[in-house]
């Protein structure tokens, strides 16, 4: 990997609260993000437009959009899981989407009900729509597990981008871990694998669950292989409801931790970060995780 810090990604406001059952107040949302952009973190992936019925904590998508726009400094992005709330999110003004398609058809149909293919579709539609000023990055879940069907082969990653890549090059691609089940080896052959594959992708980012503790094992493969963005949420928080015991993703405190103590210049001030970790740990429903936070009383 290079020498310059991995790019972080805060997904809290989305990935962290979208599973948490009691109604988060919008105002509730708003302070987190801001505290998360006061102690330095940069790009928040602040929420999700999507079906209100599935996913009923991020509702006031738009409310929370327009007060996180406000926010001086905030690179922020949104996640849509189809090429209709994709659009919604364009109208509303959204120049930086993050479209999540699954490698498991099983995983696909649960999450979106959809296949793979027909996810394709509507993504190539949406970057046509979205048009070149439109940042994007692609998730591509279950790239290395799934709940239903066990390991991912590097063969059925490979395929998928292969069909993904070439609708649009210049897109940041995140290898997300959705299960947690993913081990270091596999990761990082994974990363070395893809990146050689494909020179024209800008970015690769990871994103990691601590379900077996494997969260910044994991992130660290793949930097090392070559990855420079990584995802975490405050306070470890988060689970897909659509991923069976995937709990927790990797505490961005901990990540924190992790990169200043190998040196590294994170720009996030790990004290006021951790302010904002027990706020978010102690929301009613929450389901956190992380070890910093107890190893740094306070
Ligand atoms: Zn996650």
């Amino acid at each position: 990997m290079s020498n310059s810090c991995p790019d972080l990604v805060e997904v809290g406001p989305r990935d962290g609260l979208q599973g948490i059952g009691p109604f988060v107040p919008t105002a509730q949302k708003i302070a987190l993000i801001e505290g998360l952009s006061a102690a330095g973190l940069r790009r928040i992936e602040i929420g999700s437009f999507a079906s209100p019925r599935a996913l009923p904590q991020l509702a006031d998508i738009r409310e929370v959009f327009l007060a996180a726009r406000a926010i001086p400094g905030l690179d922020l992005q949104v996640l849509v899981p189809n090429e209709k709330y994709g659009l919604l999110a364009l109208e509303s003004g959204v120049d930086f989407l993050a479209f999540v398609i699954s490698v498991s058809a099983a995983h696909s149909r649960s999450n979106v009900r959809r296949t793979p293919e027909e996810v394709v579709e509507e993504y190539e539609r949406l970057v046509v729509a979205a048009g070149p000023g439109t940042r994007i990055r692609l998730n591509i879940a279950t790239a290395f597990d799934c709940p239903f069907d066990g390991r991912v082969s590097q063969a059925a990653v490979l395929a998928l981008l292969d069909r993904l890549v070439p609708v649009r090059p210049d897109v940041e691609i995140c290898l997300c871990d959705t299960t947690g089940r993913g081990v270091p080896d596999q990761v990082e052959a994974l990363f070395r694998t893809a990146i050689a594959r494909f020179p024209q992708v800008i970015d690769w980012g990871v994103h990691t669950h601590d379900t077996y503790g494997l969260g910044l094992a994991n992130a660290w493969a793949a930097c090392d292989a070559g990855a420079s963005v990584i995802d975490s949420a405050v306070a470890g928080l988060g689970g897909c409801p659509f991923a069976p015991g995937a709990t927790g993703n990797v505490a961005t405190e901990d990540v924190v931790w992790m990169l200043e103590r190998m040196g590294y210049r994170t720009g996030v001030a790990l004290d006021r970060l951790l302010q904002s970790a027990r706020a978010a740990a102690g929301l009613a429903g929450a389901c956190s995780g992380g070890r910093v936070r107890y190893a740094i009383g306070g």
